[in-house]
């Protein structure tokens, strides 16, 4: 036998999320004889089937029941909108049904083996795992440990009790509570607050910190604030809810801190931050290392200290991002493969899909200044974009950051409108090593959203006319 045949595959991959699949599908597009482990009936993990894709499903629905709302103020009236939870909740199903069906049959033409099971380390080339037909062993030349994080659970809650959801539950659509309390101000909460809010739930955020996302620009997330506070409830910041009791009536949430007392509310999301899932594969019995808070480091081939192993996504670390996921497997499904490839991205961008949206890559003026960095900003208001005038959505801005020695673009932030669309642009940018004048000079097409990033490099370079900036004496 080969040294190649010396196991059943050379490729194992461990979890089927966008990383997981990716890895599977590159390694076998690579001549790699792939099995694929996963713990749940579908493909796509937890953007699949649980986050990414069914939230944006439901986005959508929250984005077209407000733009219906906001042109009676245009001379066009809907009335108010009948929401039919059942046909809503098989909508969303339907999309997730319809990714994760692909995935299945790029799976089978690919002629990667799927094992439907729970899997752990047997030592350093094997994995066993816990299928519906009793243990089955695998062995392998190369692993690729793929297997993502969980919603981080807050004790002192009623866990068990159905009005307290995590994200999860809360993309299961059960009914729409007339007062849902969100705990966590960050991505995940802001964003499934947006969708209860437009299905008509009165919301209330409590953030723990100053202010809401936490680590993002609070310059991006001002226009954000400023929407969800005419809209929501309450927001409150600095304060924790330490303890959730239940009651007939509902969960009677207490709140610590700068807003302290009691509410009750039909029901509670938990949506304080995720927690990686490397402590639950017995890595220890293949010696990979795994640290104590659960992260699996690797280098930039994404082998962890067992060269062998790979690991990617969530598991490896910040930030736990499916593009980021995706691009660190080919990487490691590349080098499985005996190529010569490295995770090299200068940059990942990130988005939070609420309305307005908030987005950003590269350097926030934040950490520029932390850097003792010399950087100039350009910054373009959407109240100034004709399309965004047009679209009656002229809240938000383009901002981009320069090196002042290079002129080169070294960060982004984007709030508005379709945001999460426009930051692949400056993402490239970075990538390439743009100059102001590269992003100025460049024909963006009118009327977009799109041309404020070209006009917010003029806004730098002094070359703007589409605002007047009085120049400095
Ligand atoms: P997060 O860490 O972004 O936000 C959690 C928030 O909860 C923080 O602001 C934190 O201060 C707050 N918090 C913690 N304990 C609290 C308490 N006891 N009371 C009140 N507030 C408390 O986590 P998340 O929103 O759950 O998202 C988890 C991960 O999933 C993130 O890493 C994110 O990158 C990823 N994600 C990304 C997207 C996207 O890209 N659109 C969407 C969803 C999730």
């Amino acid at each position: 036998m080969s040294e190649a045949r010396e196991h059943e595959y050379d490729v194992l991959v461990l979890g089927a999320g966008p990383g997981g699949y990716t890895a599977a599908f590159r390694a076998a597009d690579l001549g790699q004889r792939v099995a694929l482990v996963e713990r749940y009936p579908r493909l796509g993990g937890v953007c699949l089937n649980v986050g990414c894709i069914p939230s944006k499903a439901l986005l959508h629905t929250a984005s077209v029941i407000d733009q219906a709302a906001a042109m009676e103020e245009h001379g066009v009236s809907f009335g108010q909108p009948f929401i039919d939870i059942d046909k809503l909740r098989s909508f969303k199903n339907g999309v997730v049904d319809k990714l994760t069906g692909g995935l299945d049959g790029m799976a089978r033409q690919r002629k990667v083996d799927i094992i439907q099971g729970t899997g752990a380390f047997d030592g350093p080339n094997a994995v066993r795992v816990e299928t519906a037909d009793g243990q089955k062993k695998l062995t392998f030349r190369n692993a690729i440990i793929a297997v993502g994080s969980q919603s981080l659970e807050l004790g002192s809650m009623p866990w068990g009790d159905p009005r307290l959801m995590d994200s999860t539950d809360a993309l299961e659509l059960e009914d729409i509570p007339d007062q849902l309390l969100v705990i966590g101000g960050g991505i995940i909460g802001l964003e499934m607050a947006c969708v209860y809010d437009a299905l008509g739930s009165k919301v209330t955020v409590v953030e723990l910190t100053p202010g809401l996302m936490p680590g993002t620009d609070p310059d991006l997330v001002k226009p954000l604030q400023r929407r969800i506070s005419k809209r929501y409830a309450s927001i409150h910041l600095e304060t924790k809810v330490s303890q959730v009791d239940v009651a007939d009536e509902g969960l009677v949430a207490h709140f610590e801190g700068k807003h302290s007392g009691t509410e009750t509310f039909d029901r509670v999301l938990v949506a304080v931050g995720r927690t990686p899932n490397g402590g639950k594969i017995n890595a220890k019995s293949a010696g990979v290392e795994v640290t104590s808070r659960g992260f699996i480091p690797t280098d930039q081939q994404m082998r962890t200290n067992v060269s062998h192993i790979f690991a990617i996504g969530d598991v490896v670390g910040q930030p736990m991002l499916a593009h980021k996921a995706t691009h660190e497997g080919k990487v490691a499904a590349e080098v499985c493969a005996g190529e010569k490839s490295a995770f090299e991205a200068r940059v990942i961008p990130s988005v939070a899909y609420t309305d307005p949206e908030i987005a950003w890559v590269g350097i926030t003026e934040a950490e520029a200044k932390q850097q003792g960095m010399e950087y100039g900003v350009g910054k373009f208001p959407y109240a100034a974009s004709g399309r965004a005038i047009g679209n009656d959505r002229t809240e938000g801005f383009t901002k981009l950051l320069f090196d002042k020695a290079t002129d080169r673009i070294i960060g982004a932030g984007i709030t508005g409108q379709y945001a999460g669309d426009l930051i692949a642009e400056c993402a490239l940018a970075i990538e390439l090593g743009a100059e102001a004048g590269d992003i100025g000079l460049t024909i963006h097409p009118h009327p977009t959203l799109s041309e404020s990033i070209g006009m917010a490099a003029e806004v730098f370079e002094g070359t703007v006319t589409d605002l007047y900036i009085p120049k400095k004496k």
